[in-house]
Formats: structure tokens, C-alpha cells, sequence
């Protein structure tokens, strides 16, 4: 019998995700010489690129501009991509396993942490996942409704999904309004009344997760001021230390600079806190009306860092919206192993570990990997090091026994006989070409389909006969 990974027998690989992880563990397989592999990526909605196109915000299509390179990788001969088709609704872990040498799990993180504060289940309140995903058109969101008739909003956490949210909410809608944001959300942000958006952090600048680059152009937007109190903006002395990596300086500089300048007389406000943590969410009438803060001082967390310790002074930030952006969290995928406490799969150097020890055949990638940290990039060197340690065990003859038909067709044959409709990359391209032709009728680079139906509706042939 051949062995995997030869021309007579390829070796099979199915990858969980069309994110940035699954495409770059699937660029590291095609490129490893003298390996003949055949790679099938699955994506549970009919469209590929994960959060480049779900979570990535609209006014950074430079940062969308990657999916050219993912595109590159999907294209390729060895390539299959199955869009609408989920792990768990329409294909179980052992029917993978039955087809696959090696599978690997690139599905993220698609959940939220929670605060765990009285109030944060009130109207009003979400998680910034939710937001996110709706100004993106992500079909999961779409019928989210968000009331942007008040005043204030705050966004709890200070990484770069909450400057995110934050300048998502003080950007000029006109400018949004030509790029690929959702359609109902630039209504809604047309409409919106909000003039203040407090971003809330529980230790000090030296410990913001935002990077530079993003805080710079929260300060740069056109109709926004930022501001912070110079009391807030000072470095503590248990944090010094801290200032010798080179980003995390930067933002210090720029808090500084941003303390100095004081409030400008721009449309909208961000008002960024620090040491300071939600303590409940007051409500009235099932809303949210205003968030009990308690301010903190910081003290070392004997780990080299410094912890946020509440000092029993309180106060209220009147605000009708708020958003957690306190980090994503993964949510268990049915015959998959997953750690409750990290929130992602357990796994040794990329290999999946499960109750009884090391998964043969089953590794992970990405954000389920690791946790949701790190940038698109990041994945990259991340997947590089999962897809090593499946080609040692390639090398070392670890694959699992049981595979039982690796035919290429098993899959397709597989998907049609449980009533699959699958969506193919060149059914994709379909998808995309029609996107793009509709947001040039609107004047904006592409208007989303933002429902699976729509999509899968744009791809049946147009109805002939009598109109
Ligand atoms: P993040 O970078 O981990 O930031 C989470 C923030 O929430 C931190 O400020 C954290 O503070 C705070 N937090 C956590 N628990 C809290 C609590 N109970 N109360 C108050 N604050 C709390 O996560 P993220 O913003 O979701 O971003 C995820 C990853 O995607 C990051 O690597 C990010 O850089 C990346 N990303 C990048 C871009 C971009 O480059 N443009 C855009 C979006 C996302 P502590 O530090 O005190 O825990």
C-alpha cells in the first residue's frame, strides 16, 4: 500500500476554518517540497477569510488587502474549498477521520468573555463581538439592533478591538459609507446621536493592549477628539519597567501627549479612563443608563507585571450603551477537544491533546490554538510550527490507522448525502464579483451579502420563463 504524502497517495488533509490560520497551514503544506498533499478547507459560512472579513473594520481595507495572498493559496490545483459546511451540523469529527490522514482546527474564537459584573445582561449592553460583526455584515449579526439615540456609550477594555468599537462609533459615517461596511449599519451610524465614547481600561497606559498605530489614528479622526486626564496618563513607578518595550512606550508617549492637548472642540468626544473597572451596570426600565465604576491602583502581580487592585472609590458614567471588549473566548465544536478554563483546544506544540493523551492525526491552529491574541501576521509563523510537527509525524509514521477511503470524492459524496449545499471557491468568486458589483451601484468598494440565504440565492441560475 502507498504511503501518505507520495504522488500515488497524496496525503489528505482536511483544515476547520477559512480564517488567516487555516489558509496559512495550508500554504505551509503546499510549499514543503517533495510532499504530494491534497488540502480541503471548510468553512461553516459560504464565504472564506474568518475575521479579515467578519472582524477586520471597515476603514482598514489595507489590512483586507491579505486575502489576495489567501486567494493565491485557495486556487491552487491542490486546493478544495467547502463553504456552508460546519463541523458538527453537517459532518462529524469521525466521518474526518475516516477520510483524512490529518486534520487541523482553524475555527477560532467565536464566543466573548464576560464581565461578570451585576447589569451586564440589561438591554443595551453587548458584547463588542456582536458589534463587530454587524457593521461587518457577518450573517450571525445582522439582525442585532443597536440603539445609538443616546448620548454616551462605553466600551469596557482598552485592547484594539475596543479602539475598534471606539472609532467605529466617532467615525465620520460618510467616510465608512464608502467602504464595505454593512448597509444598515451606516444607516444606523448616520442616524446615531452618540457624542461621547468612554473607553474604559483596568490598570494604566503602561498596560493598554491597543497598539500605537491604532491609538494614532484614534487621535487622528476627523470628528473626534481624544481625551485623557494627565493624572491617568502618568506612569506609575511599578510600571517603568514596562516602558523598555518599544510599543508599549510609544503608547505611553502618545497618552501623554494626548493629556497634554486637553479637550478639543471636535463633534465627538472618546474619553479614554484607565485604572478604573466596571463594577455594575445600572439600569432603568431593562436598559442600561449608566455604568458604577470603581477606580483601582496598581500594584505588582509578583510575576513581573502589575495587577489592578480596586481602592473603594466610586463613581457613574452616564451612558446607554455598553460594549464588552474584554477578548474573544472559543466556544466547544462537537467532538473536538476544549479546555473551558482557556477557552480553546488543548493541544501539545499543535497536537490536539484529549482526555486520553495526544489526538494521532488531529492538530490546531490559530486562535484556537493559542487564544485570541496576536495579529493577522502572527498566525502565519503559529501555523508554520503546527504544520512542522505534522510532518514529523508524517516522517515518523504517526498517522492514525482508519482512513478508511481517502478518495478525493469521499468528501463531495459525503456532503451530498446528508443534503449539504455546499459553496465552492468558484462559487465564492460568483459571490464576490456580485458584492463588488454592488457596491460600485452604491459608490462604495463592496456592498456584503449578509445572510446566507442572500448568498446562496445569488449563486441559483436566474428563474426563466414568464415574469
Ligand atoms: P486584547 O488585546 O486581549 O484586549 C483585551 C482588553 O480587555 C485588555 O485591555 C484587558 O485588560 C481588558 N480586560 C480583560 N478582562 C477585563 C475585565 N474583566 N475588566 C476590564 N477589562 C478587562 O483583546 P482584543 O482587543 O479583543 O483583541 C484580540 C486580538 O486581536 C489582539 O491581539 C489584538 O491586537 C488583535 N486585533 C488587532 C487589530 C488591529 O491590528 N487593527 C484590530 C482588532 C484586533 P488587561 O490587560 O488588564 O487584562
Amino acid at each position: 500500500m502507498s504511503v501518505p504524502g507520495t504522488p500515488d497517495r497524496p496525503l489528505r488533509v482536511a483544515i476547520i476554518g477559512a480564517g488567516p490560520s487555516g489558509f496559512y497551514a495550508a500554504d505551509a503544506l503546499l510549499k514543503t517540497p517533495g510532499l504530494a498533499v491534497s488540502v480541503d478547507i471548510f468553512d461553516r459560512l459560504p464565504t472564506p477569510y474568518g475575521l479579515v472579513r467578519g472582524g477586520v473594520a471597515p476603514d482598514h481595507q489595507k489590512i483586507k488587502a491579505v486575502t489576495a495572498v489567501y486567494e493565491k493559496t485557495a486556487l491552487d490545483a491542490r486546493v478544495r474549498f467547502f463553504g456552508n459546511a460546519m463541523l458538527g451540523r453537517d459532518f462529524t469529527v469521525d466521518e474526518l477521520r475516516a477520510r483524512y490522514d490529518q486534520i487541523v482546527y482553524a475555527f477560532g474564537c467565536e464566543s466573548d468573555r464576560r464581565l461578570g459584573v451585576p447589569g451586564e445582561d440589561l438591554g443595551g449592553s453587548f458584547s463588542a463581538t456582536e458589534f463587530v460583526g454587524w457593521y461587518n455584515g457577518h450573517p450571525d449579526y445582522r439582525d442585532r439592533s443597536f440603539d445609538l439615540s443616546c448620548e454616551a456609550a462605553v466600551v469596557v477594555g482598552v485592547g484594539n478591538v475596543a479602539v475598534d468599537v471606539a472609532r467605529i462609533l466617532a467615525q465620520d459615517p460618510e467616510i465608512l459609507a464608502k467602504t464595505d461596511i454593512a448597509a444598515h449599519a451606516v444607516d444606523a451610524l448616520r442616524a446615531s446621536r452618540v457624542r461621547r465614547v468612554y473607553m474604559l481600561g483596568r490598570r494604566g497606559p503602561a498596560q493598554a493592549a491597543f497598539s500605537p498605530k491604532e491609538l494614532e489614528e484614534l487621535a487622528a479622526l476627523p470628528e473626534a477628539d481624544v481625551v485623557v486626564s494627565p493624572e491617568e496618563a502618568r506612569v506609575d513607578a511599578a510600571s517603568q519597567a514596562a516602558l523598555s518595550d518599544i510599543e508599549t512606550k510609544k503608547n505611553c508617549e502618545l497618552l501623554s501627549r494626548l493629556a497634554e492637548r486637553g479637550a478639543g472642540a471636535k463633534r465627538r468626544r472618546i474619553v479614554l479612563r484607565l485604572c478604573v473597572s466596571p463594577v455594575e451596570l445600572l439600569g432603568e426600565g431593562g436598559r442600561v443608563r449608566a455604568v458604577k465604576l470603581e477606580r483601582n491602583a496598581l500594584e505588582p502581580d509578583g510575576r513581573g507585571g502589575v495587577k489592578a487592585r480596586g481602592t473603594g472609590a466610586f463613581e457613574t458614567i452616564e451612558a446607554g450603551l455598553v460594549f464588552r471588549s474584554v477578548g474573544y473566548r472559543g466556544v466547544p465544536v462537537p467532538g473536538v477537544p476544549f479546555d473551558e478554563k482557556s477557552g480553546h483546544v488543548p493541544h501539545a506544540d499543535g497536537r490536539v491533546v484529549g482526555p486520553s493523551g495526544t489526538l494521532s492525526g488531529e492538530y490546531v491552529v490559530g486562535w484556537a490554538k493559542r487564544g485570541p491574541s496576536g495579529l493577522i501576521g502572527t498566525n502565519r509563523a503559529d501555523s508554520v510550527a503546527t504544520v512542522q510537527a505534522m510532518l514529523a509525524d508524517l516522517k515518523e509514521g504517526r498517522l492514525r490507522s482508519g482512513v478508511g477511503d481517502p478518495s478525493a470524492e469521499s468528501t463531495p459524496k459525503l456532503l451530498a448525502s446528508k443534503g449539504a449545499r455546499t459553496v465552492s471557491f468558484s462559487d465564492w468568486k460568483k459571490i464576490d464579483a456580485l458584492e463588488l458589483e454592488r457596491g460600485r451601484g452604491a459608490g462604495k468598494i463592496r456592498e456584503k451579502f449578509a445572510s446566507v440565504r442572500e448568498m446562496l440565492g445569488a449563486l441559483e441560475p436566474a428563474p426563466t420563463g414568464r415574469a
